[in-house]
């Protein structure tokens, strides 16, 4: 008899529940008319399910491929690195980097924007954006930089960026990990767009 497993399912087959990444999921294998059927369960449900009679069982980590997309995209991508490590900090002269890395992510279509609204009597802009990879919601700030701060904001990014595809190679060079696929260059890109992005 040729036994062909399909791949763990999106959600639990007993209460529809999606999986999340790295969730416990309970597998069976059973007889249905003569061939084996498999039926993924989370944790609940499998309490319940045991009684039937199962050919074989198992428990695997459910993997999101959608997060698994995510991570690949952010390991390939230096201008979507280098806003995630932008939008985490509170520093004036950093977030006008993150709110110029977001509006190139936003023309390079890896983020979508939601909407757009107004805090503290339109001092500040804030958008929310959608990260298409990994159905992640992320805002940015305009605190109503001034063209001077977006310019500095611009030259910072830019080397930053230059820093990230050409790393130096000194002693304290990272050892080579195996990835050969290397990152398409942004840095002309980034010099043309924030030109638009600021006038
Ligand atoms: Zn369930």
């Amino acid at each position: 008899m040729e036994i062909k497993i399909s791949k763990c399912a999106a959600k639990c087959c007993a209460c529809d529940n999606d999986f999340e990444h790295e969730q416990k999921v309970h597998s069976h294998v059973v007889m249905q008319d003569d061939a084996l059927a498999r039926h993924d369960y989370c944790a609940a449900c499998f309490a319940y399910a045991q009684a039937e009679g199962a050919f074989c069982a198992w428990n695997v980590r459910y993997t999101d491929p959608r997060v698994l997309e995510a991570e690949r995209q952010e390991a390939l991508s230096p201008l979507r690195r280098l806003f995630y490590d932008l939008a985490a900090v509170t520093d004036r002269a950093e977030l006008a980097q993150a709110y110029l890395a977001a509006q190139l992510l936003r023309r390079q279509k890896v983020f979508r924007q939601i909407k757009e609204s107004e805090e503290n009597d339109g001092a500040e802009r804030v958008t929310l954006f959608l990260d298409r990879a990994g159905n992640r919601l992320i805002e940015t700030r305009d605190l109503s930089f001034t063209y001077t701060e977006l310019d500095e904001a611009r030259v910072l990014l830019m080397e930053r960026l230059q820093a990230l595809e050409a790393p130096e190679t000194d002693t304290d060079a990272e050892a080579d990990n195996g990835e050969t696929e290397s990152a398409p260059q942004q840095s002309e890109q980034v010099e043309e767009h924030v030109q638009n992005a600021t006038s």
